[in-house]
Order: structure tokens, then sequence, then C-alpha cells
């Protein structure tokens, strides 16, 4: 069923970190809520935060009569990742119905695909450290989502909100590939990436638009598989290596002390860091799978297929690639500044103009981050425009101002993003000396001042060279080119 794509690196061999002798396996299934405007058989809308069940018609309930309809859009959003993971896309793939009945369920079935999924195979690929790691994957589904149970404690009544009922979901499914808790949390980082980058899902994860089933074993090397617990519902990348890291320690213990891990589905407490069985796990047949009777297949045109390939935006690890090659930056920069096609091109837009790629990604990666952080924005609403923070890059690698200028002018740009960058250098007095006349003049003067401190250094005493480049500085109102001050002291003192 898998067929691996275009990612052309091949799988890491690195061995895996051990836990107590004990090998971690973890395997994850994903449900990304699809960017759609309607159900997946209706048109009902998937808008979030409405009242409760004041979103669900007819279809949604599976009332008597009523006959599900595809979604396009939906069907879209699974080429689309199928394309981005180097995916076969089925040319024709089932639906079908699987049977449970759960308060959030009524119409006693969810439809899903079984069988044929709609995606197959594929790769999500990241890095760890400086090793490429790739985690295989089995299949992505469409399927609709079940409504929310709602448990007001303080009246000790439950309610059920059927808003979500039919809202469309991809299961994204994984090989056992991962090896540790930062694996599986650096996997469903990427992947997180990856289906908010190619727009299909808005990857809210307090919403619920993004939510990681986490299956972990552990074995010992070179043994057979173990048996897996499924931790549920994980809606946050801290819950998630926390959860993780719980479960591989309590199956560890389980086992050295002699008690065998029953398969079971668990939820995570954030509250006391445990997880808690849920119910024992069911199989397969326990949902009695069948076609829906009600959907005839699912058949894709290879030419739709293709129109699609052609609409793909760049994907974040070849745009990385792109970086490492064309711009010469380390995989570290590129990795990061690829982590939302915002700052993607908010980097590329200020290369453009300054023509300083390593610069450019420091001053992103560094001040701009920060200041962003600070005040919990992202690039796109940063107050500071890609051209202005060019000019500030190209007047320090012009020389014309110092570093630490460069961060006293974005400060003010911050505040007062009209102001003249040209101006306030001349305003604040933040122009370097590079005159090397102006500057002999200047050490001359210094080290007349400050014969103690010559005497010391030519005995030898290395702190002394740097109290007098210390006094040049204050000479020069901190304007002095700091490099340039360095050499022509280093040669007057030779
Ligand atoms: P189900 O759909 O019933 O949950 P699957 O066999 O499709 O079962 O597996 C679901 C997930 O569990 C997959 O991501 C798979 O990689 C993972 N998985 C299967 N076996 C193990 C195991 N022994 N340890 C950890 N993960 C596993
Ligand atoms: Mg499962």
């Amino acid at each position: 069923m898998s067929k691996n794509g275009s990612t052309s690196k091949t799988l890491s061999i690195d061995p895996s970190p051990l836990v107590q002798g004990y090998e971690v396996v973890i395997g994850f299934e994903t449900h990304a809520q699809l960017l759609t405007n309607s159900k997946i058989f209706s048109r009902a809308s998937t808008h979030f935060g409405a009242n409760p069940n004041t979103q669900a018609c007819a279809v949604d309930l599976a009332l008597p009569g009523a006959l599900p309809v595809m979604n396009k859009r939906a069907v879209e959003c699974a080429i689309r990742l199928g394309l981005a993971l180097g995916s076969h896309v089925a040319h024709r793939s089932i639906f079908a119905r699987k049977n449970y009945f759960y308060p959030d369920l009524p119409k006693g079935y969810q439809i899903s695909q079984f069988e044929i999924p709609v995606v197959q195979g594929g790769q999500v690929s990241f890095y760890m450290g400086t090793t490429l790691k790739s985690v295989r994957l089995v299949r992505a589904h469409l399927e609709e989502d079940a409504g929310k149970s709602l448990h007001e404690d303080f009246v000790g009544l439950s309610g059920i909100d059927l808003n979500r009922a039919g809202t469309p979901l991809l299961e994204i499914v994984t090989e056992p590939d991962m090896r540790s808790s930062q694996e599986a949390v650096a996997y469903a980082k990427e992947l997180h990436k990856i289906v908010t980058w190619i727009q299909v899902c808005d990857g809210n994860m307090q919403e619920g638009s993004f939510r990681c089933d986490a299956n972990v074993s552990v074995r010992k090397p070179g043994a057979a598989l173990g048996t897996r617990r499924e931790i549920k519902n994980l809606n946050s990348f801290k819950f998630m290596q926390q959860a993780i890291d719980y479960e591989v320690r309590w199956q560890i213990e389980q086992i050295e002390e002699g008690r065998a891990i029953e398969q079971a589905t668990v939820l995570f407490d954030p509250e006391s860091g445990e997880t808690r069985s849920m119910r024992t796990k069911e199989d397969a047949a326990d949902y009695r799978y069948f076609p829906d009777p009600d959907l005839p297949p699912l058949v894709i045109a290879p030419e739709w297929i293709e129109e699609i390939r052609g609409s793909m935006p760049e994907l974040p690890r070849t745009m990385a690639e792109r970086f490492v090659n064309t711009y010469g930056l380390p995989e570290y920069d590129a990795t990061t500044l690829t982590q939302s096609q915002q700052m993607a091109s908010y980097f590329e837009a200020t290369v453009k103009d300054c023509g300083q790629p390593k610069l450019a990604s420091n001053w992103i990666m560094g001040e701009l981050s920060r200041k962003l952080n600070e005040e919990n924005i992202q690039i796109d609403r940063c107050p500071v425009e890609s051209h202005q923070l060019a000019e500030v890059i190209s007047n320090i690698a012009r020389g014309d101002i110092s570093n630490n200028s460069g961060k006293v002018l974005l400060d003010i740009l911050w505040s007062d993003p009209k102001a003249s960058i040209s101006a306030l250098i001349e305003s604040k007095g933040l122009r370097q000396v590079n005159d090397s006349g102006a500057l002999e003049k200047l050490i001359d003067e210094v080290l007349a001042a400050n014969v103690e401190n010559v005497a010391q250094f030519k005995a030898g005493k290395e702190k002394a060279f740097n109290a007098l480049i210390g006094q040049a500085m204050k000479a020069s109102k901190g304007q002095a080119n700091p490099q340039q001050l360095t050499e022509l002291l280093k040669k007057k003192l030779a």
C-alpha cells in the first residue's frame, strides 16, 4: 500500500536512546480538522464557538431519509496533504461505517475510510539536532468528527453538543517509527507546520483542530514489538512530552514488577501528570466496519491531482534546503526561519533589500524574535517592516553604525515605525567613526593620558589593553568602530 515520495534523504540509522534498558516505540494517529466552511457530508456550518446544537443538521444526525453528499473542498485538502507528504493519492477510495455507540455519537456510527483510504504511504521528515529523521506514514483517511460531551461539574450535569458532528477530519496514521518522546514531539510539530503551511488545517490545538493520539510501547532492544497503550487527545506539545514520558516510566515499572501490559486507551491528566486507563482497547473487528451504502466510491481524476499539484506552495523542508544552498545559511537558521511562511517571506524580503543573508538571519532570529515574543505577536504584525530592518542591517554591514546602535534603532522604530533611519543616525549620534586618521589621533591622546596602563601592558598585563580600549571608546562617545580601534591600538603598542 505504501509508496514513498519525493524526499531524497535516507532514514536515520542512529541507535535509539534507551530508557532503563528499554527501547521506546511510538506511533501517532493525528486528527486534523479540515479548513472547510461546511461539514464533510452536509451544508451545516463548521464555524467554531456557536451556541450548542445550532449547527448540526439532519444529515449530521443521520435522520432517516437524509443523504450525505461529499464536500469537494475536504477532498482537495486530503489531496494537498498527500502531495505534501509524498504519498500516493488513491484514484478510488471507499467510505465505511465504523459502528459504535457513545453519547456524543447518537447516530451509532461514524463515516470513515477503512480498507481503502484516500492517502496512502508517504513520510514526514525533520531534523533532530543534525540528523534527518523520517517517520513513515501508513495512511491518511477522511472521516467525520463526532459531537462533544460537556461536563458542567459545578451543577453535576453533562450535556451533548452536536455542533462538531460531521466536521471533516483527516486522520493521519504513522508507522511505529518514533523512538523517544522528543522525537514524537518533533514529529507532531513538523506535521502541524505542514498542515497549516498548506492551509488544510488552522492548527488551533486549544480548539481541538489538531489532536494527537500517541501509541506507546516499550521493549528490550531486538525483541518483538511490545503491547501498546494509546494516549488520547493530546492537545499541547508540552502535555504530549509529559504524557509519553510518564507512560514509558509506568510501562517499564509494570514489566519490571512482572506484570503484563494490557492493550488500552488512556487519558492524560495534566493536573496529576499521570495517564489513566479509559477503556481496554477495542480491535477493528469490534467496530463491524462495512462500506457505507449511502456513499459511492470517492473517485479522483488524475487531472484534478495535477491541477492541485500546480497550486501547491513551496514546502518548509524544500524551502529550508534552498536557504542553505542559495544563502549559505546553517541548517539551524534555515529550519528556524521556515517555522512559518510569514517568517520565511519576511527573511527573503529583508535579504532582497540588504543582500546580507546571515546578518538578516541573525537579526530576525535574535533581536526581532525576542521583541515579537515579548509582545506575543507574530511576525506578520511586526511594526518594523522588512525594508527598514534591511536598511539597519546595511548600515551595520557598511560599518556606518555598530551592532548596538542597530538595536537602538530597532527600539525606536518599534514604537515609531515612520521614523527615518538616516535622520535618526545623525540626530542620535549613532554614526561610527571609521576614519583611521581621526581614530589614530584619539588613540594617541588616550595613550598619553594613560601611561600607567601602557606600562602595564608592556609588562605583559593583557587586561591593561582592554582598559585602553575602554578609554578610547569613551573618548569617542561610543562611536569608534571597535574592530578598527582594536587593530590600530595593537599596531601602536607593538
Ligand atoms: P488502531 O487503528 O486500532 O488504533 P493500528 O494498528 O492502525 O490500530 O495502529 C494505530 C497506531 O499504533 C499506528 O500509529 C501504529 O504505528 C501504532 N502502533 C502499532 N503497534 C504499536 C506498538 N507495538 N507500539 C507502539 N505503537 C504501535
Ligand atoms: Mg487508534
